[in-house]
This record gives C-alpha cells, sequence and structure tokens, in this order.
C-alpha cells in the first residue's frame, strides 16, 4: 500500500482497464479508493486491438498523451476472410478517428494503473483480494493478511468474476469459447498494421503486429476441441494454422519463439439477483464479450465511467438503492445488444457444418430466452 489508511469509500479488487479507470475516476472526484491487482503486470496480456473509439475515452480519462508515449502502432483497419474465400477490407478512416491501435497490453494496462495510483488512488500490486464480508460495510481480507474495510466493493476482477461470485451472483455464460495465443518475433510489421481474422472449420484465427516486430496470432476454437486437439502444444496449434490461407502467409518464414498459451474468452453476464448491498461488478466481470466484437476494453472503460457515477451516488445517498438498479438493467440491455450482434457477426461466416459454428447458431435461439431472469 502506498500509505496507512485502511478504511476506504471505495475498495476495487482487478486493476486492469476497468478497475484502473474506476479508480482513477473515484480518486480524481476527492473519494479515497483502494486499487488491488493480483498481478505485478510482468505477464504477456491479451487483447492488443484497441478500436478507434478508444481515442475519446482514454482523453476523457486524461491519459491520451500517456497513451501515444507508449509507442502503439496505428491499425489502419481489418480484412476478414470470413463470409467468403475473398478477403474483405474495412478501414478505420471511415471511424472518423483515422485509426485504431495495436498495443502490448501489459504496457497498456499498467499506464491506466499508474495514472489511477497519481489521480490519488492506494495502490497494491501482487496482491488479490479473498474474502469478503458485509456487515454494513465491507470487511476485506487481502492476500498478504492484511485487512482493510470499504463502503462500496467494485467487482473489476475481469472474466473470473470472483468476488461477484462469491457474493452469490450467477454467471451467466453463452459459449465456451477460448483463445490460444503465441508470437512471432522479427515480423517486418511496417506494411502489416491491420487485423486480420480468417474462420476456419473449428473456429477462427486473428493476427495483428505489435510494437517491437512482433506479431500475434490467435486461434478462436471452443475449449472442447483445444483439449481434443491439444491446441496448447505446440506442433498441433503450428497444424492448424496450416489450415488457413491469409493467415499462414502473413506469418510464413518468421520465428515462432513462444508456446502457445490458453485463455478463456468465454462470454457471460453476471447477475446480481436482488442483492442491494453497495458492490457492483465492472468490466469483463459484469459482461465479457467475444473478441470478435472487438470491443471489450472500450466496454471496460465505458462501465467504468457508469460504474463511478453510481458509485459516487451511494457514497452521497447511501439508503437510495435506485443507481444500482439502473445501472444492472443499463448492462442487462448491454448485454441483449450485443449477444444480438454477435449472432450477426457469426451468422454470415462461412457455413462450416463443424460443432464450432453449429453451436453459434444453436446458442444464440436460446441465449435471447437467459438473459435478464
Ligand atoms: C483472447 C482474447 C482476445 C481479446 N482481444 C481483444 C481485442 O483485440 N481488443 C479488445 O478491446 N478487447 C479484447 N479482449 C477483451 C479485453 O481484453 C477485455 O475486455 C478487457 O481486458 C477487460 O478489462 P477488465 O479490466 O474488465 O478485465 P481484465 O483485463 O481481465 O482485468 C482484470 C484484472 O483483475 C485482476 N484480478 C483478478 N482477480 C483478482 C482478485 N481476486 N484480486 C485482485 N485482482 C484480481 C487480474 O490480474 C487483472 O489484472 C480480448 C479478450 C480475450 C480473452
Amino acid at each position: 500500500m502506498t500509505n496507512t489508511v485502511t478504511t476506504y469509500d471505495v475498495v476495487v479488487a482487478g486493476g486492469g482497464p476497468a478497475g484502473a479507470a474506476t479508480a482513477l475516476r473515484l480518486a480524481r472526484a476527492g473519494h479515497s479508493v483502494a486499487l488491488l491487482e493480483r498481478s505485478r503486470f510482468d505477464r504477456p496480456r491479451v487483447g492488443e486491438t484497441l478500436a478507434p473509439s478508444i481515442q475519446p475515452l482514454l482523453r476523457d480519462l486524461g491519459v491520451w498523451e500517456r497513451f501515444v508515449a507508449l509507442g502503439p502502432l496505428p491499425s489502419w483497419g481489418t480484412r476478414s476472410i470470413w463470409s467468403s474465400t475473398e478477403p474483405a477490407a474495412h478501414s478505420h478512416l471511415e471511424s472518423g478517428y483515422d485509426s485504431g491501435w495495436h498495443v502490448d497490453r501489459r504496457l497498456f494496462d499498467r499506464m491506466l494503473f499508474d495514472a489511477a495510483a497519481e489521480a490519488g488512488a492506494s495502490v497494491s500490486l501482487g496482491t488479490s483480494l479473498i474474502d469478503s464480508r458485509y456487515d454494513g460495510t465491507w470487511q476485506l481480507t487481502c492476500s498478504n493478511g492484511r485487512r482493510i474495510t470499504g463502503r462500496v466493493l467494485i467487482d473489476a476482477t475481469g472474466r473470473s468474476a470472483t468476488v461477484g461470485r462469491s457474493l452469490g451472483a450467477r454467471r451467466i455464460a453463452f459459449d465456451r469459447l477460448v483463445g490460444i495465443t503465441a508470437q512471432w518475433s522479427g515480423v517486418d510489421v511496417t506494411a502489416e498494421q491491420y487485423l486480420l481474422i480468417e474462420s476456419v472449420a473449428d473456429g477462427w484465427w486473428y493476427t495483428a503486429p505489435l510494437p517491437g516486430n512482433v506479431m500475434v496470432g490467435m486461434f478462436m476454437t471452443d475449449a472442447d476441441i483445444c483439449r481434443r486437439d491439444n491446441l496448447t502444444a505446440s506442433a498441433p496449434w503450428r497444424s492448424h494454422l496450416q489450415s488457413t490461407t491469409a493467415t499462414a502467409l502473413r506469418v510464413d518464414g518468421a520465428r515462432l519463439p513462444t508456446t502457445p498459451r490458453v485463455y478463456s474468452a468465454a462470454s457471460h453476464r453476471l447477475v446480481r439477483q436482488g442483492d442491494t448491498r453497495p458492490w457492483l461488478a465492472v468490466g469483463d466481470a459484469a459482461l465479457a464479450v467475444d473478441p470478435i466484437s472487438g470491443s471489450g476494453v472500450p466496454r471496460a472503460l465505458r462501465t467504468a465511467e457508469a460504474a463511478a457515477t453510481t458509485v459516487a451516488h451511494l457514497l452521497t445517498h447511501p439508503a437510495d438503492a435506485t443507481p444500482l438498479t439502473s445501472y444492472e438493467s443499463t448492462r442487462n440491455t448491454e448485454c441483449t445488444t450485443y449477444l444480438s450482434t454477435r449472432a450477426d457477426y457469426y451468422d454470415v461466416a462461412l457455413p462450416h457444418p463443424t460443432p464450432f459454428w453449429t453451436r453459434r447458431k444453436l446458442q444464440h435461439d436460446a441465449q435471447a430466452c437467459s438473459v435478464g431472469r
């Protein structure tokens, strides 16, 4: 901890983009905030392509100059081999912001975390929140044994949503998507500043350039297919890569020094089921979306803004639970819209008659009934 205060207005568990942005906003508004982050930002992170809409969000947070100082690569658009065997190009020039960005997510997340600290949040690295009890205030235990109290608790733990689930919230999972990723080094990325997406029988690939002449590749499939084909081993992963056309060509001859790592990319909504205690979930903890939408980080920053407004109201009017209800209702609407958009993405894809694609059609029908129950 950077100071000795152990009682806070707000305790934020999770220092990814959603938690850091929420802490930053609340600290700037004059609230005492503790921001706990399990990692030390010392390992690679996924989610490297930021949509053009990130720019106004970072400007609004006052971190645009810091972002530019990280040396992100401009992303001029997307090329996709999705609904046709012919590549389709989509330019970011139409977005009104010139470009999106390809970033080193470890540096990006650390930059936001540091900005929260500078705004006055009391930050802890290498510290997980491991227990939460409410008796009028939150009695919280950290992994280093430290106990702190807070008036409002925020779950910003990402897809695991560990805090909300430990408090009894229900996680509605919409699929079992995983991403298996590795990075090629020594790639000349000057002519490659775009995201490439390619559908294959068992899922889809994306590749994107990163600063430092690196290309990241990710195979998106379902967890059971990943296990069946042993895709966390290098040889099967490379063999799946050979079933692509443009993706394999893009990294032809490049060195692949990293072994594949697997990440959960499952979509979910965390539903709090009538709980009126002063806690809320932000970012992926509240609603995790398919990377095909390219909207994870902008969404995380938007929910941070909504969460900060809700928390500010809770702190001044603790007996009024209306803002919490309204916050949840907005997340439900967001979830319904997201599921419909996701179905559109998959509906137009090549009609591979395989489990991966068939499940996406079936899931769409089932999901409409699940949200908001
Ligand atoms: C394979 C994949 C590819 C993606 N690609 C993109 C992309 O190209 N563009 C995009 O915009 N989005 C992408 N996303 C989504 C994007 O990464 C997320 O939406 C975004 O990171 C959400 O931010 P967050 O802060 O909610 O969660 P996270 O970034 O997951 O942060 C959660 C933080 O909480 C910490 N934590 C967890 N448990 C605890 C605990 N108990 N106590 C304290 N700390 C804890 C974790 O260490 C982590 O730092 C991708 C996601 C995946 C899985």
